[in-house]
């Protein structure tokens, strides 16, 4: 039976109303989040491959797409790491070819971006946003649960590198769980990092829905409100998922969801 790789439209708490693209089996990734919301990864890689033929993907996209959805975003996210797919340069291609009136944004956990050709098949995108949180080799662990092998110090400085040469927005992903990253030390350096990148926005995500791990739990509003104020200080636009850019008075249409599926999908795509 051939696999649905598209899902939504979803009203994303961060990019809209946002058309999902899934490349990847259930649940492959180069990480095993404690707040994944998609649960345990079952295939930690980081090998690229084509889990999926990619003429099939861009199948499913043009029939969805010849009706002319309204739509803010086309999102790469899904069950997995998008950039662990061999696939997705040639669709990001194929979207900014067949279809330029549409945004193309890449949830990733920002992992695979020293490799030259993960940048290459990004270059297209309009918009890519990585995760962080923390600089702390422990913590990142602690957090992740990484491929062995991955350090946050590369990851980093890969963002970094990254940001320098692509031609698109950067907003950086910053997971919080309360009792690993928000002690004072750990969003200090947390600070410094941020000041490196110099992403166009931050955006503080936190649980939403059940964790792989249900020990973890959300900051709440006033600490939330706390770290937010505390990264405005780098005069970079912080938005917290589920208040919509600084208004958050008069604007609260993102905090719900819109055809949501049974399977939840990215917990960055919702966030
Ligand atoms: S949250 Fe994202 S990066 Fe982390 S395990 Fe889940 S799919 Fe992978």
């Amino acid at each position: 039976m051939t696999e649905n790789h598209i899902f939504g439209p979803v009203m994303s708490r961060r990019l809209g109303r946002s058309l999902g693209i899934d490349l990847l089996p259930f649940k492959t990734c180069s990480y095993d989040c404690v707040y994944c919301e998609c649960g345990a990864t079952t295939h930690l890689t980081k090998k690229r491959a084509e889990f999926f033929p990619t003429e099939e993907v861009i199948s499913q996209l043009d029939t969805v797409l010849s009706k002319g959805p309204t739509l803010d975003y086309i999102t790469f996210a899904g069950s997995g790491e998008p950039t662990l797919s061999l696939s997705i340069g040639r669709i990001i291609r194929h979207l900014k070819t067949a279809y330029p009136e549409y945004k193309v944004a890449v949830l990733t956990n920002g992992s695979l971006l020293g490799d030259k050709e993960v940048r290459n098949d990004l270059s297209a995108a309009d918009l890519v946003i990585p995760t962080l949180t923390s600089t702390s080799q422990e913590t990142f662990e602690q957090i992740h649960r990484p491929c062995p092998g991955l350090l946050t110090k590369t990851v980093i400085s890969d963002i970094r590198e990254f940001r320098k040469e692509f031609g698109g927005e950067i907003w950086l992903e910053i997971f919080l769980i309360p009792g690993l990253n928000t002690t004072d030390d750990e969003l200090a350096s947390l600070s410094e990092a941020i000041r490196m990148i110099r992403p166009k926005r931050i955006q503080l995500n936190t649980l939403d829905r059940p964790a792989a791990e249900d020990w973890v739990t959300a900051p709440d509003p006033d600490e939330l409100e706390n770290i937010r104020k505390y990264f405005a200080e780098l005069k970079i636009p912080v938005d917290v998922a589920g208040v919509c850019c600084e208004q958050p008075d008069v604007c609260r249409a993102g905090e719900s969801s819109m055809n949501r599926s049974k399977n939840p999908p990215h917990p960055a795509f919702d966030g």
